[in-house]
């Protein structure tokens, strides 16, 4: 069944409708975002199946989430070599707690972004378990198609 669109615009997928698609890319991560940005920038009709982590391992679970706990720690570091510096203190203790809230204020931040964004960037995007690749109908959107594109490797948090 056709889409009553006629050009790709990217929102996200919650009917039960079936719809055409010409690439359906399992994954919203990094490589699916060009993927899906070079295809519907084609002119074809894109569509995102993501099961968990809006944008994928790095803003969740991977780079940037480790980036920000190393900073942290790199906070810590000095705090701990103040005296090298010049700078005397009382002591000073390391709430893990804190370092995991700034952390995931962080990821919740990058989440806004990339559902904001999402109106601009050519894909539509459905939130579920995708099919296995080649299988027909094998997932959880009621959609037919042809070329499937598994645009990174299955992760868990
Ligand atoms: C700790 C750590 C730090 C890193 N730091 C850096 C760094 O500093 N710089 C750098 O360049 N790279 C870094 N990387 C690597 C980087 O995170 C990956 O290369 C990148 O995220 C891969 O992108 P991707 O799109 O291929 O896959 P992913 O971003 O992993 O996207 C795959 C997506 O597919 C979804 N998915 C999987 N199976 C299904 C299914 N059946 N149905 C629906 N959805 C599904 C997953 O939920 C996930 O969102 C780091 C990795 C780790 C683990």
């Amino acid at each position: 069944m056709k889409s009553t669109e006629t050009s790709p615009s990217a929102q996200v997928l919650n009917t039960s409708q079936p719809e055409e698609f010409d690439l359906v890319i399992l994954g919203g991560g990094t490589g699916s975002t060009i993927a899906a940005w070079t295809f519907a920038g084609e002119g074809k009709r894109v569509a995102v199946v993501e099961r968990k982590y809006i944008g994928g391992s790095c803003p969740n679970i991977a780079c940037l989430p480790s980036k920000n706990i190393i900073h942290s720690a790199k906070v810590a570091s000095y705090f701990r070599r103040s005296e090298e510096f010049g700078i005397t203190h009382d002591g000073f203790t390391i709430e893990m707690s804190g370092v995991g809230d700034r952390k995931r204020k962080m990821v919740v931040g990058l989440n806004e972004m990339y559902m904001e964004n999402l109106p601009e960037d050519g894909r539509r995007v459905h939130f579920g378990n995708g099919p296995v690749p080649g299988s027909e109908n094998g997932g959880s959107h009621p959609g037919r198609w042809d070329h499937t594109s598994t645009a990174g490797r299955e992760c868990d948090r």
